[in-house]
């Protein structure tokens, strides 16, 4: 496995713009990203990591500078997966003097792209640029972050992107919660609380009904929340059920409806989402 920390090295090692299935993460690795990872050694004959803490797209107030680090464990649990090649850059090497950025003119205001301004913009123009460094024929990203694998897929389409993008199913804990390299952050007692996202997601499934109205159901979830956990420890940041093909509201559910859940245990913000009708 080559290790490889600027976009300099890359190019005098021939490594760009060559077909690869691609994986970018921000390291912290856990079996999620492992998953995006096997799936691509799996399918390409060559896979290239990407670990980048993107600073563009944390907000002011966020967790850039603490963000998990661990560059040694990442290298050393790719080693096992097969992965070919893993490129770190400096920040100075993603963003030196730019001054052009990727943006969206719709989507930006729901969901995270709400709670997080700029958020998106962040996360849309590093793709972009690690996207033109290594030209990869396919791209893998978790339906973890879902409305971020919807953004990306409509950059790809929008800017005729050459990459086949590829979204694999969320990995979990034992008790359900989703895997992030955020959950580092959780205290015991939060940790406890935490699995209420993933109870909310099951509660979805079990009162799914095709045709119902959604904002009672919304409603209805939303105090499922608040009842399931202790005072104050966790709380939404939003609950939405919308059509995840089009990231649009429906009045009424049907076979499209996901739902989407962000909430802070304590100073920790998690996110969540699955299709109700199909469950997890
Ligand atoms: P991150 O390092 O958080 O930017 O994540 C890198 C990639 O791993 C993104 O495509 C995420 O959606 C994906 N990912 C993160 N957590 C999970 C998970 N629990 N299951 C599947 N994919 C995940």
């Amino acid at each position: 496995m080559k290790v490889i920390r600027s976009v300099k090295e890359l190019e005098e090692e021939g490594l760009t713009c060559f077909s690869c299935g691609f994986v970018p993460t921000m390291g912290f690795l856990h079996e999620g990203h492992l998953s995006l990872v096997r799936r691509s050694v799996s399918e390409n004959n060559t896979t290239c990591v990407s670990i980048f803490v993107n600073p563009s797209q944390f907000g002011p107030g966020e967790d850039f500078e603490k963000y998990p680090r661990d560059i040694e464990r990442d290298l050393s649990l790719l080693e096992e997966t097969g992965c070919d090649i893993v490129f770190i850059p400096e920040t100075s090497d993603m963003y030196s003097d730019s001054a052009v950025y990727v943006d969206t003119d719709r989507y930006h205001d729901i969901l995270c792209g709400g709670s997080r301004p700029g958020h998106f913009r962040g996360v849309l123009t590093v793709v972009g640029k690690l996207f033109n460094i290594f030209c990869p024929s396919r791209a893998y990203f978790g339906e973890k972050d879902y409305q971020q694998l919807f953004l990306i897929r409509k950059m790809v389409t929008d800017l005729k992107m050459r990459v086949e993008v590829r979204g694999i199913p969320v990995v979990r804990e034992k008790d359900g919660l989703a895997l992030s390299s955020r959950n580092i952050y959780l205290d015991r007692p939060h940790r406890e609380q935490a699995v209420i996202l993933y109870k909310t997601l099951q509660k979805a499934h079990s009162l799914y009904r095709k045709g119902q109205d959604i904002s009672t159901l919304k409603a209805q979830l939303k105090e499922y929340m608040r009842n399931g956990t202790d005072s104050g420890m966790v709380k939404t940041d939003y609950l939405e059920i919308l059509d995840e093909n089009s990231l649009e509201y429906r009045n009424k559910s049907d076979s499209n409806s996901r739902l989407f859940i962000a909430a802070f245990c304590g100073d920790t913000r998690l996110i969540d989402n699955s299709n109700i009708s199909e469950g997890l």
